[in-house]
């Protein structure tokens, strides 16, 4: 298991069936009406759904680094103390897909972001 990996397995996660991602439970709404309580799709998936048959832009939550470019929004982020991934993705407002490929970008190939394994939280390289 590599540091990417590590930090992003914890505890139970489900298959969406429409990206069909293996994504972690609080990557999925609420849906009392399904055996588990959560939805088929995850939220990015809901998302995208959602789009398509309003077509409309949904009005994106008004983030503090949401002006930064994914990648700049996620270093900030670390860098200002925001080393778990449940914080990254709430400060930043990146959709979780997208969050998960740029985090591994940064960390596995560039090395810009290091992951801590007693903290089990990413810090920004010196
Ligand atoms: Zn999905």
């Amino acid at each position: 298991m590599n540091d990417f990996e590590l930090f992003m397995y914890e505890g139970p996660t489900k298959r969406c069936s429409r990206c069909h991602e293996d994504l972690p439970l609080e990557a999925f709404g609420v849906d009392r009406e399904r055996k588990d309580g959560k939805n088929m799709y995850c939220k990015p998936c809901i998302c995208i759904k959602a789009r398509s048959r309003k077509r409309k832009k949904p009005k994106r939550k008004p983030m503090t680094l949401s002006r930064l470019s994914p990648r700049t929004a996620i270093i900030t982020a670390v860098r200002n103390g925001f080393g778990d991934r449940r914080d990254i993705q709430q400060i930043t407002g990146i959709h979780w897909e997208e969050l998960c490929d740029l985090i591994a970008e940064l960390s596995l190939d560039e090395g810009i972001l290091k992951f801590n394994r007693v903290t089990r939280k990413f810090e920004a390289a010196a």
